[in-house]
């Protein structure tokens, strides 16, 4: 039989054609991982969340002036470590400087899509004595939030989801010092027979402090801002509504008037990562409540706390900064289906691997 060529060449060609759109579209749905950076901003907050379809969220933006030396780290991180050019979203946990002081300083150098947070005291609908540390409408931070945020701003309260792309669920647990509503028939938390007793009532902001529950497949992460210990033990008391999970935020930079003991046993956490600042938050008591955890696997921190002792310290080899210049991120990087995660320390850091519950 004479071999048509041109059919042959035509074949070859198509076959060629479908192999090259075959590798496009498995590079166009190659599985991204979930990773989520502690930005080293000396004991303020800023945690820089991209997910797998590429949305990026911003866990609060760390502190104002010194140069935008805050909002510079985070950009730094956005751009050069995750090679993002915008910021999806801005969660701003409660009205501290340390958490929102960033905004304008970021707002100058990235776009902002959308700002969630608590609630202004002038927004309709919420109590505005609830705001016992602003911002008031002359305050300079506060000037600066309310223009960034101009007309992009959803209020957050607890039981809110935050609706992002893919598999990510995003869950408010608590908000503005309301928790939210327990589901039906859910079980009494056994170790809430043993938990502390209340501290006096914290009227500052941190009790207020907006608290999330990342999910994805298997693997769960939360950060609860700056709460504060009454606020924590109703999470987990009398039932657990957060339920159990891998990564845990060491609350308030590891300051031991957060932490509570009951919430960090009910978490259960595989590992923890403290935000914690060269002489701000990692408090002995946190420290030893870490090491008490039956689960946890590692414990890491952004500075070594130059006020406690070395014993009191995490570990040095899990320790991202141990000079008081600081600068170095912590990054964990999610298997795209959520069953594993590994944390390394800056760009280079030796990787650890954890398997998620
Ligand atoms: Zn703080």
């Amino acid at each position: 039989m004479k071999l048509n060529l041109r059919c042959l060449s035509r074949l070859a060609l198509l076959s060629t054609l479908a192999l090259t759109s075959l590798q496009v579209t498995s590079q166009t749905h190659a599985a991204e991982p979930l990773e989520i950076v502690f930005v080293d901003v000396m004991g303020g907050a800023a945690t820089l969340i991209c997910t797998p379809e590429g949305e990026t969220i911003l866990l609060d933006s760390g502190w104002p002036g010194l140069d935008d030396r805050d909002p510079k780290r985070i950009v730094y991180v956005l751009k050069e470590v995750l090679k993002k050019e915008k910021l999806d979203h801005l969660l701003s946990t409660h009205w501290h400087t340390d958490h929102y002081g960033g905004v304008e300083g970021l707002a100058k150098r990235v776009e902002i899509g959308r700002f969630w947070d608590r609630g202004l005291p002038e927004d309709p609908g919420v109590d505005p004595a609830n705001f016992p540390d602003g911002p008031k409408m002359d305050d300079k931070l506060g000037i600066a939030y309310r223009a960034a945020s101009k007309g992009k701003r959803t209020v957050l309260k607890a039981g809110d989801h935050i609706p992002l792309k893919g598999d990510m669920k995003v869950t408010i647990l608590a908000a503005s010092g309301k928790v939210m509503a327990a589901p039906a028939n859910s079980k009494p938390n056994t170790l809430c027979e043993t938990a502390p007793a209340d501290k006096n009532k914290d009227d500052s902001d941190n009790a207020l402090s907006i608290v999330t529950k990342f999910q994805l497949g298997k693997f769960d992460f939360f950060d609860a801002g700056d709460l504060t210990w009454n606020i924590e033990r109703q999470l987990v008391c009398p039932t657990n509504l957060v339920g159990e999970v891998d990564l845990y935020q060491v609350t308030h930079h590891g300051m031991d008037i957060s932490n509570h003991p009951t919430l960090m046993k009910s978490l259960n956490p595989g590992v923890a990562i403290m935000n914690n600042g060269p002489r701000k938050g990692g408090s002995a008591n946190t420290v030893k409540w870490l090491r008490e955890l039956p689960n946890l696997k590692a414990a890491y921190a952004l500075h070594k706390n130059a006020g406690t002792s070395e014993a009191d310290n995490l570990a040095p080899e899990m320790t991202a900064n141990h000079d008081i210049q600081g600068g170095q991120f912590i990054r964990v990087t999610v298997a795209p289906d959520g069953s594993s995660y590994k944390v390394r320390i800056g760009a280079y850091g030796k990787e650890a691997e954890y398997q998620s519950k």
